[in-house]
């Protein structure tokens, strides 16, 4: 997963999505971590679409 940083506003909306704590909001920089399991809520809970999956996951 990856974050496209000029459109997030870090409301953290997607942090409170993952039902597997791997995001992290650090100030301005929204980390992904390796607890991830490619469920995709946080790119539905996202509301300005900033979060799109990368090719390798
Ligand atoms: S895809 Fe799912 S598990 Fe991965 S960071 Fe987003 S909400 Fe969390
Ligand atoms: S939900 Fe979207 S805009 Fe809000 S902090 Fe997460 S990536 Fe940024």
């Amino acid at each position: 997963m990856k974050v496209i940083i000029e459109k997030c506003m870090h409301c953290g909306a997607c942090v409170g999505s993952c039902p597997s704590n791997a995001i992290f909001l650090n100030e301005v920089i929204i980390d992904f971590h390796q607890e991830c399991n490619q469920c995709r809520r946080c790119t539905k809970a996202c509301p300005v679409g900033a979060i799109q999956m990368e090719a390798g996951g």
